[in-house]
């Protein structure tokens, strides 16, 4: 049964809002979700646009290390809902679950809106009360929550809150990143926002940006510093982006920040040794174009070869007048000088937020005693692969169990 002295205010009805309003509803509280949308889980619902991908199957002690610097601060929310346990509460709301072939986890129907659809349902039937178009603005002089709404501010009084508010990134789902101000008023440390799995602007030619926009690198093999990652990239008007481009982009955002640009290296045939290479390229051309003859002799996509001639061109060459060893070499290193971040809002999701130093174990805010936080709006940052989902819900299922202690005892 739930109580009403045991009044909670979840802001945020994403993964990890709602995943908190489910514990705290369990535990007997009485929980409102508020959230500053029409409707709830925007950004997961277009999780699901590309195949929601909930989690991944490697191994525990790997899956952890996904989370670099935060993997200690997140260890044990993740140890208490682990991957499995996320597959398992999947199939308890209808949605079965297959991993495929990379290791990642899908649920069957590939959809979040079945998955989302089932869990409104099952937390209404808990009690839970959902209020939608209400933005959280920040508190008053008494403490109290002051939200905006279409009938005018409204002020809430619980007992304990749980902040869910996601981060920065395509803010027109509804995480905006503008509780920033508010937390930092209140003296809480906020690494900056800033942009995760997102792509990089490159200053391509207007010939090559016009032709080959939207148009995928297949099968490459990324490398910047020590990592190297392989997958597809995708080039865009203003740069480059795509799954691969996503796994260095921490590393390649990082270098930025600090030198004012990157350069990456793309091998184009990552399979191919460069003697093999080299062999194919000494072939005679005949009467044939050289791009037509690079496609033919290298096994190279248009785009690929356009990407070649980039390269040429950025360091004053003719593709034609490199010897074959020399060609070879840089199919399998293609130089791409990255200039600046993609904006934030074009990002998959958001590095940076609340710092762990701010949080007590049950993810309280040390500085503003009965607020919890969890989800995205927390500092860590993950590949693509369903880290980010994962460590959405296992943060939200621990500041729903943090706030249950806090409220047993307060009463
Ligand atoms: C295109 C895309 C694809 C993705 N695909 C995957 C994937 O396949 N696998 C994966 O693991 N992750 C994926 N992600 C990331 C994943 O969706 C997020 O990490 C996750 O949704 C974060 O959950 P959250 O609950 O912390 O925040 P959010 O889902 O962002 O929810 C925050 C909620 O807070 C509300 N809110 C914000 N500010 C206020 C306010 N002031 N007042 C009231 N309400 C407010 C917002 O409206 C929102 O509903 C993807 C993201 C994008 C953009």
């Amino acid at each position: 049964m739930s109580s009403p002295s045991k009044k909670i205010t979840v802001i945020g009805a994403g993964p990890a809002g709602l995943m908190a309003a489910e514990v705290l509803a369990q535990g007997g509280a009485y929980v409102t979700v508020y959230d500053a949308m029409p409707s709830a889980g925007r950004k997961f619902l277009m999780a699901g646009r590309g195949g929601l991908n909930l989690t991944h199957s490697e191994p525990l002690s790997q899956f952890l290390a996904r989370y670099r610097e935060a993997t200690p601060h997140l260890k044990a929310a993740i140890e208490a809902f682990p991957p499995q346990a996320l597959r398992d509460w999947s199939e308890a709301q209808g949605q079965e679950t297959f991993v495929g072939s990379s290791g990642r986890v899908f649920p069957k129907a590939f959809k979040a809106s079945p998955l989302l659809r089932a869990w409104l349902r099952r937390l209404d039937s808990m009690g839970v009360r959902l209020v939608l178009r209400h933005r959280w603005t920040g508190w008053d002089e008494q403490g109290h929550l002051r939200f905006q709404t279409p009938d005018g501010p409204r002020v809430v009084e619980p007992r304990a809150t749980v902040l869910a508010l996601g981060g920065a990134s395509w803010p027109r789902l509804g995480s905006d990143g503008a509780w920033v101000e508010i937390l930092a008023a209140r003296g809480v440390h906020i690494s900056p926002l800033r942009p995760a799995n997102s792509g990089f602007t490159v200053s391509w030619s207007d010939i090559f940006r016009d032709r080959f926009e939207g148009q995928p690198l297949k099968a490459v093999a990324l490398t910047f510093d020590q990592h190297t990652v392989r997958g597809e990239a995708i080039i865009t008007r203003s740069g480059i982006e795509g799954g691969a481009i996503y796994g260095l982009s921490a590393e390649l955002r990082e270098a930025i920040l600090r030198d004012g640009q990157a350069t990456l290296n793309i091998a184009l045939r990552p399979d191919a040794a460069i003697g093999e290479l080299t062999a194919k390229l000494s072939a005679a051309k005949r009467k044939q174009s050289f791009s037509n003859f690079l496609r033919k002799a290298a096994n190279l996509s248009p785009v690929a070869i356009g990407l070649l001639q980039e390269a040429a061109k950025a360091s004053g060459m003719s593709l034609a007048s490199l010897s074959p060893a020399d060609l070879a070499r840089l199919i399998q290193a293609v130089p791409v000088q990255l200039n600046s971040m993609s904006p934030i809002a074009r990002a998959i999701s958001t590095a940076g937020g609340i710092s762990f130093d701010e949080l007590d174990d049950a993810f309280m805010l040390r500085r503003l005693p009965g607020v919890f936080a969890a989800g995205e709006i927390l500092d860590w940052e993950a590949p693509t692969g369903g880290y980010l989902l994962q460590a959405s819900f296992a943060t939200g299922a621990a500041a729903g169990r943090g706030a249950l202690k806090w409220l047993e005892r307060k009463i």
